[in-house]
């Protein structure tokens, strides 16, 4: 629940606001992966990309760290930027259509042979695991 005052007349504001626990989930398996999701938070956007926060080191690291980039997408300001400065955390968009992930905040998509963890968190690579 949102508890802080929200700014008289600001619809928009009111509706992406996000509580702490909103778009978290747990990706199940030996070593279970926490993902915070979120659609593009901008009106009417046609960008189809999602903003993902990962990590496996449990729900608490996730939501603690991931803190700053809530409040900043709370706040409609600069959140992405502030994502890729996450150092503790997996941090990339993906595009809702091809799956493709792309970095915080850049134009070009990743090579996941690069970014194993990207590539977990994304789940698409689970069948391959090794074990
Ligand atoms: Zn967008």
């Amino acid at each position: 629940m949102t508890n802080r005052p929200l700014v008289a007349g600001d619809a928009q504001l009111k509706e992406a606001r996000l509580t702490p626990d909103d778009g978290v989930f747990e990706l199940a398996g030996p070593a279970p992966t926490w993902i915070w999701v979120h659609t593009c938070p901008t009106p009417k956007c046609s960008c189809r990309s999602a903003l993902v926060l990962a990590t496996d080191a449990g729900r608490e690291t996730l939501l603690g760290r991931g803190t700053v980039v809530r409040e900043a997408w709370n706040a409609g300001d600069g959140y992405a930027e502030v994502a890729a400065k996450l150092d503790e955390l997996v941090v990339f968009h993906v595009d809702i259509d091809t799956v493709e992930a792309y970095p915080p905040s850049g134009p070009d998509p990743l090579d996941l042979a690069k970014h194993p963890r990207i590539s977990r968190s994304r789940g698409a690579d689970r069948r391959r695991s090794p074990r």
